[in-house]
C-alpha cells in the first residue's frame, strides 16, 4: 500500500444548536485515509455517521478542527471528491445516460466527452442496455447502479458512501457490493480511497481495509480494527465469524457503559423499543440455555436482530434496571427474572415501577395527570418541553416511546385522535 495521504480529519467538532445550548454531535474526530485503503466509519443509527461525511464532501462546515484533502485544507466541495448516497434523487425526466451525463453538465465538461464518459461509467457499472431507460423503469438496485454511475463519471480520486446498500434487498445489496470490489480489486476505478459509512458490522469486516468505530452521544472514534484478510472474503469463515463477534462486543460494552453511567434525564432522548422485544428479550434471557447470562453477540445472531435493533433493547433494558451488561456479555437483573415467571398483570406492574423510578419524562407525565384537575394533558405540553432538549423528531419519537410503554404499563392512557394523555381507565391512585 502507498502511503500517499488522501485526506486527514483532525479534531474535527460539530454541534447543532438546541433552545437550551447545543447538541454535541462530533467531538474530536480524528482519522486519515491512505491511497489504496477502503475504509469504514460503523456507528450506530444517530452517532454522527452522515454528519461526518458530509463534513469531508465540503457540505457542510465543521465547528472546530480541519479537514485536509490532499494536503489541501478543504472549503466547500472539493473537485476530486465523489458521494454514493442510501437513495438517490435521480432526475425523473432524464434517461439513465442523460442522468449521469448530469454530473458532468456542472463541472463544465463538452458535450461529446460527457457522453463518452457517461457510457463508459454506465458500461463499467453493469447499466449497458439502460442507457435510454428512465429511472421508473428500473429496479431499486439498478437505480442505485446510476447512483454509482452518477459518482464515478467524476472520475473521484476518493468516494464517500454513505450506507449505500441499506435500502436494497438482501441479494442486490450483496451483488452490488461485490461488483464494486471487484472493479476496485481488478483496478479498473480511479478511486485511490473509499470511506464507507455503515451500520452493518459484517459488511464493514466484509469490504474495509480497516474499520473506525463510532461511539454516540458525542460520536468520537472509540475504536480502530484492522481486516486482516484478502479479497474475497468468506463471510462463512470461522476468522471472519470471530472477527464480527469481536466488533460487536467491542460496540456493546462501551456503548453500554456509556449509558449506564448516565442516568436518564428528563430531555433524554428514548429509543422507541417496543415493550414485546424488551419482554421477549428477558424470556429468552431467563430460560434454559442462557439461565440469564448470554453473549450478545450469539443473541443477536439467535434472534436475527442487528446491530442498530438490539443495542436499543440492550440499552433500555439497562436503564430500566432489566439488565446490565458486562464484557459483551447481558445479564438479567433479579427483577428481570421475576418479570420472566409473571403473568400478564403482575409484569405491566413491575415495569410501571421500574418506568416511574428510572424514566423521569414517564414519571413527569404521570405527576403532571396528578395534579391536573381534569387529569388530562395535551401531547404538545411534552412536546415543546422536550423540543428544548432534542430536535424536533426526536422529541416526538421519544415521546411515542413513552407513550407506548406508559399504555402498556398503564400509568397513563393517551387517545391518539385527540392528542391527549389521561388518567382515564387506570388503575391504581
Ligand atoms: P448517523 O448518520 O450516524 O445516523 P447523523 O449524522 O445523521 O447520524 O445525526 C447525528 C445527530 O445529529 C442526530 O441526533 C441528528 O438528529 C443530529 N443532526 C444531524 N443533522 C442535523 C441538522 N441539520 N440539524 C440539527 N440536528 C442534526
Ligand atoms: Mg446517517
Amino acid at each position: 500500500m502507498s502511503l500517499s495521504e488522501i485526506l486527514r480529519v483532525t479534531r474535527v467538532q460539530r454541534g447543532f444548536k438546541r433552545t437550551y445550548g447545543e447538541l454535541r454531535v462530533l467531538d474530536d474526530v480524528n482519522l486519515r485515509l491512505a491511497e489504496g485503503e477502503i475504509v469504514g466509519l460503523l456507528g450506530r443509527s444517530g452517532s454522527g455517521k452522515s454528519t461526518l461525511l458530509r463534513i469531508i464532501a465540503g457540505l457542510i462546515e465543521p465547528s472546530g478542527g480541519a479537514v485536509e484533502y490532499l494536503g489541501k485544507p478543504l472549503s466547500g466541495p472539493a473537485q476530486g471528491v465523489a458521494m454514493v448516497f442510501q437513495t438517490f434523487a435521480l432526475f425523473p425526466w432524464l434517461t439513465v445516460l442523460q442522468n449521469v451525463e448530469a454530473g458532468l453538465e456542472a463541472l463544465g465538461v463538452g458535450a461529446r466527452e460527457r457522453r463518452r464518459r457517461a457510457l463508459a461509467a454506465i458500461d463499467l457499472i453493469g447499466l449497458d442496455g439502460f442507457e435510454n431507460a428512465y429511472p421508473r423503469e428500473l429496479s431499486g438496485g439498478m437505480r442505485q447502479r446510476v447512483g454509482f454511475a452518477r459518482a464515478l463519471v467524476v472520475n473521484p480520486t476518493l468516494l464517500l458512501m454513505d450506507e449505500p446498500f441499506s435500502a436494497l434487498d438482501v441479494l442486490t445489496a450483496e451483488t452490488l457490493r461485490t461488483d464494486l470490489l471487484d472493479l476496485w480489486n481488478e483496478r479498473r476505478l480511479p478511486i485511490k480511497s473509499i470511506l464507507i459509512v455503515t451500520h452493518n458490522i459484517e459488511e464493514a469486516v466484509f469490504m474495509c481495509h480497516r474499520i473506525l468505530v463510532l461511539s454516540s452521544n458525542p460520536g468520537r472514534v472509540m475504536a480502530e480494527i484492522r481486516v486482516p484478510f484478502a479479497h474475497p472474503r468468506d463471510r462463512l469463515d470461522p476468522t471472519f465469524k470471530r472477527l464480527v463477534d469481536d466488533i460487536y462486543a467491542k460496540m456493546i460494552t462501551r456503548e453500554s457503559i456509556d449509558a449506564t453511567r448516565k442516568t436518564l434525564a428528563l430531555g433524554s432522548w428514548l429509543p422507541d423499543v417496543s415493550t414485546n422485544l424488551m419482554a421477549g428479550l428477558i424470556e429468552t434471557l431467563a430460560a434454559p440455555p442462557y439461565n440469564g447470562k448470554a453473549d450478545l453477540p450469539e443473541i443477536a445472531r439467535t434472534l436475527h436482530l442487528e446491530v442498530d435493533d438490539l443495542f436499543p433493547v440492550a440499552e433500555m433494558m439497562q436503564h430500566l434496571n432489566f439488565a446490565h451488561m458486562r464484557e459483551g456479555d447481558i445479564l438479567l437483573t433479579p427483577s428481570a427474572r421475576q418479570f420472566a415467571e409473571y403473568g400478564t398483570q403482575e409484569r405491566k406492574q413491575l415495569f410501571a415501577e421500574h418506568l416511574l423510578a428510572h424514566v423521569p419524562l414517564a414519571a413527569s407525565i404521570r405527576r403532571v395527570l396528578n395534579e391536573r384537575p381534569g387529569h388530562r394533558a395535551p401531547r404538545v405540553r411534552f412536546a415543546q418541553e422536550l423540543e428544548d432538549f432534542l430536535s424536533d423528531s426526536a422529541a416526538q419519537q421519544t415521546l411515542d416511546a413513552v407513550i407506548n410503554w406508559g399504555r402498556y404499563a398503564e400509568i397513563f392512557s393517551y387517545n391518539d385522535q385527540t392528542e391527549t394523555f389521561s388518567l382515564e381507565d387506570v388503575e391504581g391512585d
